[in-house]
């Protein structure tokens, strides 16, 4: 049952060919907006896409690399050729990486920041000057993480992606100050332990650079959520939507951690 009056808005959400972002595509849709799925991936785009019309709402499939400026402002011109307007940008799509800070090469920290920076940079630039076009305002959400807020700590080998996350946050105080003139809300979600490909991709990479068995970082990782459960991508879901509706109209430029408890701030 839809909670939100969220018919007649129309979203994108970059990074929604699966995992999280495909979460919040699917409970956007279920809200009674028009969904956009955007991502990298084509293929799973348009699986999303199709799963969203099969329910009966309303969805487009993008081949989109945030990370690049020409393929952004493809992007919201031809959400609004599709739908007539955009009020609603997810910025989800993210990569991860492993490895300790003292070795990480150069190509790795700079994927991670075009990716996980620079595209919540382009994607909010491009969605913002439409916004702005059509006078009403509008909502951003960034999908931060808690490693946005925290050191990953000494033996969690994620210093890279946190630094990319820190800016995600910083991004998200900034324009939601620079927007608020315009009825702009821009405002982020900082999660823990999602159960998707990146938190399996952490585990592997991590397990054979430490010579843990797999499994085991996940499962160590998980074992520290005070809520005792590994976080789904819909407990996501639940805040994106609700900080996309009326109910959220007085809140910008805020970070709101979801993460079962483990961030101490
Ligand atoms: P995922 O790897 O399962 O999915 C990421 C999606 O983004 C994929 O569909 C991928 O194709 C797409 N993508 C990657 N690079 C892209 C690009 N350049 N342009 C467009 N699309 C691109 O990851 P997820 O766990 O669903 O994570 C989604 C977001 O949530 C990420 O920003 C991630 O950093 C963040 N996050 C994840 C966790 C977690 O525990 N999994 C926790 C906190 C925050």
């Amino acid at each position: 049952m839809p909670r939100y009056e969220l018919d007649g808005k129309v979203a994108i959400v970059t990074g929604a060919g699966r995992g999280i972002g495909r979460a919040i595509a699917l409970r956007l849709a279920q809200e009674g907006a028009a969904v956009v799925v955007a991502d990298i991936d084509e293929a799973n785009a348009k699986k999303v896409a199709r799963e969203i019309q099969a329910k009966g709402g309303r969805a487009a499939a993008l081949k989109v690399d945030v990370s690049n400026k020409a393929d952004v402002d493809a992007m919201v011109a031809q959400t609004v050729a599709e739908f007539g307007q955009l009020n609603i940008l997810v910025n989800n799509a993210g990569i991860g990486a492993v490895g300790k800070l003292i070795d990480l090469d150069e190509k790795t920290w700079g994927r991670l920041m075009d990716v996980n920076a620079k595209g919540v940079l382009l994607c909010t630039q491009a969605a913002a000057h439409q916004m702005i076009a059509q006078g009403k305002g509008g909502r951003i959400i960034n999908n931060a993480s808690g490693a946005g807020k925290i050191a990953p700590g000494k033996d969690t080998p994620l210093g890279g992606y946190a630094a990319s996350k820190h800016a995600v946050v910083g991004l998200t105080k900034q324009f939601g100050l620079e927007l608020s003139s315009y009825q702009i809300l821009v405002n982020c979600v900082c999660a823990g332990i999602v159960d998707t490909d990146m938190w399996d991709l952490i585990d592997r990479d991590t397990a054979k650079m430490q010579g843990v068995p797999l499994g085991s970082v996940k499962a160590k990782a998980v074992a520290g959520v005070p809520l005792g459960r590994i976080q789904r991508p819909e407990d996501v879901a639940n805040t994106v939507v609700f900080l996309a509706s009326e109910d959220a109209s007085y809140i910008t430029a805020q970070s709101f951690n979801v993460c079962g408890g483990m961030l101490p701030y």
